[in-house]
């Protein structure tokens, strides 16, 4: 994280203490990523006092690690949702999904936050020709179906020109999607949160959470007691809640930023990403650095040059980047869960929401608010995420592993054959 491009361009967050001591409050957030904070900042808003306990700095998990690329939507499209959930259902999950690109950016206006946003688009470059089938069902499906008109296929020249990379088919591009800085935004939003009188606790790592009478979170030097309490750790969840872990596979990802370059090879400010199942996502930073994310490992352990690595994959997408400088490289954990929707729920008076599959920037907005609603007693929206809950990892958390990894394999194999 030290590496990353996001550390170097950060704007300024005051540093929160380590709880120490007991305190008490209505609901105690585990977790100070975009979750986390979404929850608490929408509970402090209906009322609640609320305390945020991170383990290390807010923002240094997922949320300020990622490719910034804002995907409106859930990770499975219109054509799988409808196929899965039927068309009414699907069409709930659809507007809750463009529910929380319209809520991320309301955050970002009202609390002013100062992120590089951009909303010019999402490209979803197909890497096969037959990708041009599901992306004109996808479009077919969005517009009849769901209402939404904003998403089209291009063709070869119109991929190019956006994405100057030799390769690829043509696409499929949204409207609604943008990019934007994570970091910066993450620390925008804690300090919405804190201003709104969410007391924040950094150097916090919670090791027990006791939900015999409300919900007790215990760190090394301090306890909080509340009335409800949520689960925001993600893919750092380590083995805090079996009960969680088993629905989520922590995978690692690694992105680069170049050099500033003077021939930009993503044009219109777009966020792009291609249509591989080990996806590669890049896109322009504010200062025209290509920031280029991809090539999943299946192994906690970072490759020893993640500058080489990353390049290594950049180069196979834009060949002209082959040699180009690369000033940043950092990785993270992504949480991937079966279905590649996100696990939302409640255990009592413990609520969670987590495994949002690599499209997380915009959906926390919406699990956050929904999360708070349902403490606040209308479950309606709640009960419709916590009904598609994704099912357990076969072999449970021991299993998971070896088991997805062979899957995962499959998969990339097939990319390149
Ligand atoms: C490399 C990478 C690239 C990605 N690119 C994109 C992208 O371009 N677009 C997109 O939509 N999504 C992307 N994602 C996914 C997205 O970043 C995540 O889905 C999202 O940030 C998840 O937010 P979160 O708050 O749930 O988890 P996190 O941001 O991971 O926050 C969890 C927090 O919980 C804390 N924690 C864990 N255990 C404890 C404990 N015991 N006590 C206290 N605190 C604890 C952690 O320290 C961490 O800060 C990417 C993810 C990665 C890793």
């Amino acid at each position: 994280m030290e590496r990353s491009y996001y550390v170097a361009t950060a704007n300024a967050f005051a540093p929160a203490s380590k709880l120490e001591g007991e305190i008490s409050a209505d609901v105690v957030v585990i977790g100070g990523g975009y979750t986390g904070i979404h929850a608490a900042l929408n509970a402090v808003e209906r009322g609640f006092s609320v305390v945020l306990l991170e383990a290390g700095k807010i923002g240094w998990g997922a949320s300020g690690r990622n490719g910034g690329q804002m995907i409106p939507g859930w990770r499975k499209g219109a054509v799988e949702l409808i196929a899965t959930f039927g068309e009414a259902r699907a069409k709930v999950m659809c507007d809750l999904g463009l529910e929380a690109r319209a809520l991320t950016l309301a955050r970002i206006s009202k609390h002013k936050i100062q992120c590089d946003l951009r909303e010019n688009g999402h490209l979803t470059l197909a890497s096969k020709p037959a990708d041009l089938n599901w992306m004109r069902a996808e479009v077919e499906a969005l517009s009849k179906t769901m209402g939404y008109s904003g998403s089209r296929v291009v063709s070869a020249e119109e991929a190019r020109a956006v994405a100057d990379a030799p390769g690829f088919h043509g696409g499929l591009r949204d409207g609604g999607g943008g990019h934007l800085h994570p970091l910066n935004y993450a620390h925008g939003l804690a300090g919405a949160a804190r201003d709104a009188g969410v007391q924040l606790y950094e150097g916090s790592r919670v090791l027990r959470v006791d939900t015999s009478e409300g919900v007790v979170a215990k760190t090394e030097a301090g306890v909080v007691r509340a009335r409800y309490g949520v689960m925001a750790c993600d893919a750092l969840l380590g083995d805090l809640d079996a009960r969680l872990a088993v629905r989520i596979m922590p995978v690692a990802n690694y992105l680069v930023a170049t050099a500033p370059l003077t021939d930009l090879p993503v044009r219109d400010d777009l966020a792009v990403s291609d249509s591989r199942f080990v996806v590669n996502y890049f896109r322009m930073s504010a200062d025209g650095r290509l920031i280029f994310g991809g090539g999943e490992r299946y192994t906690p352990h970072p490759p020893s040059d993640i500058a080489a690595f990353g390049r290594k994959h950049m180069g196979g997408v834009f060949p002209q980047l082959a040699n180009a400088a690369i000033d940043y490289a950092w990785g993270g954990l992504v949480s991937i869960s079966m279905s590649r929707l996100p696990h939302v729920g409640r255990f009592g008076d413990l609520f969670f929401a987590h495994g949002y599959s690599g499209q997380g920037v915009l959906l926390p907005a919406l699990t956050g608010k929904v999360l708070a609603e349902a403490m606040a007693g209308t479950a309606e929206r709640f009960d419709v995420l916590a009904s598609i809950a994704p099912p357990e990892f076969p072999g449970g958390a021991a299993l998971r592993s070896p088991l997805y990894v062979l899957g995962m394999l499959w998969y990339a194999l097939r990319d390149r054959l």
